[in-house]
C-alpha cells in the first residue's frame, strides 16, 4: 500500500516476456550450434483477447497460434477489421481439429499443425477447395502431421506406422501442401526421447517427401530440448503472455 509500483503496461509486460523468450530461443541455437534465423517462434495466443494479439502485431509478429473454436474466428475477424493491421497475417490452428470444426478453421488458418487421419486430412481437402470457390481463401493450406508419441489415442496425432500413408495422401491432394510433422509430448514423458524420436520420424518422411522441412516442436517448458533435437517452430504460450485458465483438453 506504501511503496505501490506504478502498474507495468500490458503492452511493456509483453514486449519484456518476448524478449526474453527470444533469448531463449536463441540461447538455445547457440548451444545447439544451430542459426537462430532457422526456428521460428510462434505465439500461441489461444485465451488471449484480441488487443493481446495486437500487441504482438505492433511488436513484430506476422504469426500467431490458435487452437479452439469459435475463439479464433472471432479474433482472426477482429484482426481483419483493425485498419491499423496492415500487414498480412498467418494463423496456425495448432489445437486439436474435430470435423465439424473443418469447414470454419479452412476460411481463417494458413496452417493446420494438427492433422491425424486420413478423414479429416479428406474433409479439410475438401473445406480449403469449397473456401477457393467461395472466394473465401486464395492460397492451399499448409498442414504438418501430428506425431503421436505415445500409444493413447485421446491425446491426438497419428500412429508412427501410419504417418507414410497420411503423407501420400496429403500429397495426392488437391489443396493441402504437406510440410512437415507436430508433436505434444505426452504428460510426463522423458522430452528428450520424446523429441528425438519425432527427428527419428521426421528423417522418414524427408526421404520421401523432401519439402517437408518443418519440425513444430517445443513449448514453454521444453523448447531448449525440441531445438536440441531439431525443431523448427516452438509453440509458445505461456512464457509470453501468461497462464491460461485450466480447462480440460
Ligand atoms: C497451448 C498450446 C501450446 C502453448 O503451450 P505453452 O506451454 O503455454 O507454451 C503449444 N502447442 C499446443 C498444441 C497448444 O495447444
Amino acid at each position: 500500500m506504501f511503496d505501490e509500483q506504478p502498474p507495468v503496461s500490458r503492452y511493456d509486460e509483453i514486449a519484456a516476456a518476448l524478449a526474453a523468450v527470444r533469448g531463449r530461443v536463441d540461447a538455445a541455437c547457440r548451444a545447439a550450434g544451430r542459426d537462430p534465423a532457422d526456428v521460428v517462434l510462434l505465439p500461441v495466443t489461444k485465451f488471449f483477447p484480441a488487443e493481446d494479439v495486437r500487441i504482438l502485431y505492433d511488436l513484430g509478429c506476422r504469426e500467431f497460434g490458435e487452437s479452439r473454436e469459435p475463439e479464433a474466428s472471432g479474433k482472426v475477424a477482429r484482426l481483419r477489421a483493425d485498419a491499423a493491421v496492415v500487414d498480412p497475417i498467418r494463423w496456425h490452428m495448432i489445437g486439436r481439429l474435430q470435423r465439424n470444426k473443418v469447414k470454419t478453421v479452412s476460411r481463417w488458418a494458413q496452417v493446420v499443425h494438427s492433422l491425424d487421419s486420413l478423414r479429416l486430412a479428406d474433409a479439410l481437402d475438401t473445406a480449403v477447395g469449397a473456401a477457393r470457390d467461395a472466394g473465401e481463401r486464395e492460397n492451399s493450406l499448409d498442414v504438418l502431421l501430428q506425431v503421436s508419441l505415445d500409444t493413447d489415442p485421446a491425446r491426438g496425432g497419428v500412429p508412427v506406422d501410419d504417418v507414410a500413408v497420411l503423407a501420400e495422401r496429403v500429397a495426392a491432394s488437391s489443396n493441402l501442401v504437406l510440410r512437415g510433422v507436430m508433436a505434444v509430448p505426452p504428460l510426463g514423458s522423458d522430452v528428450e526421447v520424446e523429441f528425438a524420436r519425432l527427428a527419428e520420424v521426421h528423417a522418414g518422411l524427408l526421404r520421401d517427401h523432401p519439402s517437408a522441412t518443418v519440425v513444430s516442436a517445443g513449448m514453454t517448458g521444453d523448447l531448449e530440448s525440441a531445438i536440441r533435437h531439431g525443431s523448427t517452430c516452438v509453440r509458445v504460450g505461456t512464457a509470453i503472455l501468461g497462464r491460461r485458465p485450466i480447462v480440460s483438453q
